[in-house]
């Protein structure tokens, strides 16, 4: 085999599951020929025929649910009920925009001097998304859905680990009868990336990932005058007041460190709870942790499956040993854990030290940080100490208290009595080094639209 082939290999045992050959020079030039031809006529399709190719494409996602999910699990690892729940989200999502897309779209009309004057949305061109393969499906189709509803073509360049996963997502547009070029999974490496962000058929990029992927990315689209969406890190705070409904904050706390097996962006990562009630907290949230089934992603009854490569699940022990050393103290138990894989255990880690990763980086695995405090101002401050800013949850049944969290936690979100979810009907994005811009409901298709200007005299 050539060693420029790329391999999905599968996490939870290390064997090689697919290989695939990337594109080449000629192959990206042709991609990127076929998208801005195709833009020059998608872009007059009318809306309501845009719609019901969405509404096709959901019902595939909703047939095939347990096929891709399958692949899912298969590439990076996260339990086979997540994996089909994600498929069917995404469904979600091209219903959303295949009903509102329409009222999102319409002028807006402004009282001027002149006889008429409104804004209209127009699309720009092809869009190129950079994306992650912790949620494969889901973080492509939030982008996809409304970029294709707003009339813009997509190109994919998905994370190397899961190209399964992004063959299969065109094949649901092929399916559902998108006309050829709408949307292009495009089979590349990162170091493929700058050339098609600069090249002119390219109007803009989004780019879910990883801070440093995110700088270069933005430097590059800074550099050709280009639109960039950034979708970064999150070490979200979870802050947990005396009034707090403690069962369910509780229960809320472990599913939002352990979905995914912990490896989403918008998981809680830094728990912060009130002196009153953290004795109680820490005791059921530690048991809860120590009762978590860890094991074979494909059987119903597992929680937390491998992470998805060994190197993520070294990046994350080596983080782990540092905040030990660093002070902190694990109070889980030890576990035995299946052998070849990226496996590793769910753990909380107690009063960790600043100046450690449990407070200085993301944590991107099932490891909870856990502090005490005393007001809600220092839990606060120190949620806000993080150099990022996505999402953060506050369990209290006092509005004063609600009411703080909401003007002064530094984050794109900030959920009360639940835990940080992403919704096609709700704006999504963060602030600091989580990211600039807004996915998801009107926003998301306004993401990458020429907001025009029209005067009639
Ligand atoms: P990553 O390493 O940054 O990779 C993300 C994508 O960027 C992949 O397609 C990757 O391609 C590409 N890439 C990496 N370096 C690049 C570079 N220098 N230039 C151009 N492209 C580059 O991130 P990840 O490990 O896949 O994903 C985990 C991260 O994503 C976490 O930090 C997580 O919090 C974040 N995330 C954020 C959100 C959000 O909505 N804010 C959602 C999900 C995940 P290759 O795979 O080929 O390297």
């Amino acid at each position: 085999m050539p060693d420029t082939q790329v391999q999905s290999i599968n996490p939870a045992n290390g064997e090689v599951i697919e290989s695939f050959t990337p594109l080449n020079a000629s192959g990206i030039e042709s991609a990127l020929d076929k998208a801005a031809d195709r833009f020059l006529s998608w872009r007059n399709v009318p809306l309501a025929e845009r719609a019901e190719l969405l509404n096709s494409a959901a019902d595939i996602l909703e047939a095939k649910a347990s096929e891709y999910a399958r692949d899912i699990t298969l590439e990076m690892g996260k339990p086979l009920a997540q994996a089909e729940g994600e498929v069917k989200k995404c469904a979600t999502a091209c219903r959303h925009y295949a009903e509102h897309g329409a009222s999102y779209l319409q002028d807006e009309t402004i009282r001027t001097d002149a006889h008429r004057a409104f804004v209209r949305h127009l699309p720009m061109g092809p869009v190129l998304a950079v994306m992650p393969w912790n949620f494969p499906f889901w973080q492509v189709f939030r982008f996809a859905a409304p970029g294709l509803m707003a009339g813009n073509v997509g190109l994919l360049k998905h994370a190397s680990n899961v190209w399964r996963s992004a063959m299969n997502i065109e094949d649901v547009f092929r399916r559902a009868g998108f006309p050829d070029g709408c949307f292009q999974t495009l089979l590349i490496g990162s170091s493929d990336v700058e050339g098609v962000i600069r090249d002119n058929r390219v109007k803009a990029v989004t780019l879910t990932g990883s801070g440093p992927a995110g700088r270069s990315v933005a430097a590059i689209a800074g550099d050709s005058i280009k639109p960039s969406l950034l979708e970064l890190g999150g070490s979200d705070a979870f802050i947990v007041m005396p009034s707090a409904n403690l069962d369910k904050a509780v229960k809320t706390a472990v599913t939002a460190r352990t979905q995914n097996s912990g490896q989403s962006c918008i998981a809680a990562k830094r728990f912060f709870v009130h002196a009153d009630i953290h004795a109680e907290f820490s005791k059921r949230f530690v048991a809860a942790f120590d009762a978590l089934e860890v094991g074979d992603p494909m059987k119903d009854s597992t929680d937390v499956g491998p992470l998805a490569t060994l190197q993520i699940r070294d990046e994350l022990a080596d983080q782990v040993d540092r905040s030990l050393k660093g002070g902190a103290e694990s109070l889980t138990k030890d576990r035995t854990l299946p052998g070849k894989g990226a496996w590793i255990a769910p753990q909380i880690l107690a009063e960790a030290h600043s100046g450690t990763p449990s407070t200085d980086e993301e944590m991107f695995g099932p490891v909870a940080n856990l502090w005490k405090f005393s007001s809600l101002d220092d839990a606060i401050a120190r949620a806000n100490r993080s150099v990022f800013g996505l999402g953060s949850t506050l369990f209290s049944k006092e509005e004063a208290e609600i009411d703080k969290a909401v003007n002064e936690l530094e984050a794109g979100a900030t959920f009360i009595n639940s835990m940080v979810a992403s919704d096609p009907r709700l704006p999504f994005g963060g602030i600091k080094q989580s990211g600039y811009g807004r996915e998801l409901a009107a926003d998301g298709l306004h993401a990458f639209m020429n907001r025009k200007t029209v005067s009639v005299a």
